[in-house]
């Protein structure tokens, strides 16, 4: 099936570029549906955790009474009215365009966060795909762009990396990898393991000499995913890439003396965004940008 996806392609790129965009137009739409629901998920359950292990009758627990809450339910609604999204009002972009950026019902405005989210994914897939050309290694780089993108707005918003995210991202790129689709077994399993290990390190180096925690676990386990794809080569590339951003956004925020400035005093800056909007580049990018490095010391 996959064959004959990537056979037509090959003699039709443009209808296989054209094929990415729009199903990662729908696959943005669900990101968004992800990235609010997932973290909510998460309390639920660590909530749930909490009150079995420390509540002394199981009663207590019972008497809540649960309707779902998951990926599929309930259906999306309106948060101002209620009103259910029907399927026509949720046709990616285009029906955000034709309710002119309003709720059908009520006229509450639609956060125009939603139609930019479909638009990015659709946008960098794409790129990524034209980036290999018709092949499996670009749907697999498309893939990978859907969990980065799901990635960067969960920990932008709430800090958390989930492990449902970051975990099956690094088993994906170890699986992989015994098929060299973008680096071999020996440079995916090192890069696993340094990646994680190195960001580790800085973690309990930073800690014993401040007492302060200055990133997070799900931060490890995002280098390890992405070292896995990029190999041991591409970690230093992304921890300079991501410095790099991450020290300019610091900077910007501080000058602008805004809310997220307190955060930034404050050291509670997401450092996930930066790693894996660097992991991309130097999965697209790392033998360019190696050889450029190579010429530049040789002179
Ligand atoms: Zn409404």
């Amino acid at each position: 099936m996959l064959d004959a996806v990537v056979q037509v392609s090959i003699e039709l790129p443009a209808f296989f570029y054209a094929i990415v965009f729009i199903t990662s137009l729908m696959v943005g739409s669900f990101l968004n549906v992800v990235i609010y629901r997932l973290p909510i998920m998460m309390e639920n359950s660590w909530k749930e955790e909490y009150q079995s292990y420390f509540s002394t009758t199981n009663d207590e627990v019972k008497t809540e009474s649960k309707s779902p809450f998951n990926l599929v339910l309930p259906h999306s609604t309106c948060p101002h009215c209620g009103h259910k999204i029907r399927a026509w009002e949720n046709i990616p972009v285009i029906s955000y365009l034709f309710l002119g950026g309003k709720c059908s019902q009520c006229k509450t405005k639609i956060s125009i966060r939603y139609p930019l989210v479909e638009l990015f994914t659709a946008a960098v897939c794409t790129f990524a795909a034209w980036h290999y050309g018709p092949s499996s290694a670009a749907l697999w780089s498309v893939l990978v762009c859907y969990v980065l993108i799901a990635l960067i707005f969960i920990d932008a918003d709430k800090m958390l990396l989930p492990d449902q995210l970051t975990l099956p991202l690094l088993w994906l790129g170890l699986l992989l990898s015994t098929q060299s689709v973008f680096v071999g077994m020996f440079d995916a399993i090192i890069g696993a393991a340094a990646g994680y290990l190195s960001l580790w390190s800085v973690y309990w180096l930073f800690k014993l000499a401040t007492g302060k925690e200055g990133m997070g676990y799900g931060d490890f386990k995002l280098l390890a995913a992405l070292g896995t794809f990029t190999g041991w080569q591409g970690l230093p590339i992304i921890i300079l890439l991501s410095s790099l951003v991450g020290a300019i956004v610091g900077i910007i925020f501080l000058r602008l003396k805004t809310d997220e400035a307190q955060s930034v005093n404050g050291q509670a800056m997401p450092f996930g965004p930066y790693i894996a909007v660097a992991g991309f580049i130097t999965l697209l990018y790392k033998d360019s940008i190696i050889n450029a490095y190579i010429n530049w010391l040789i002179g």
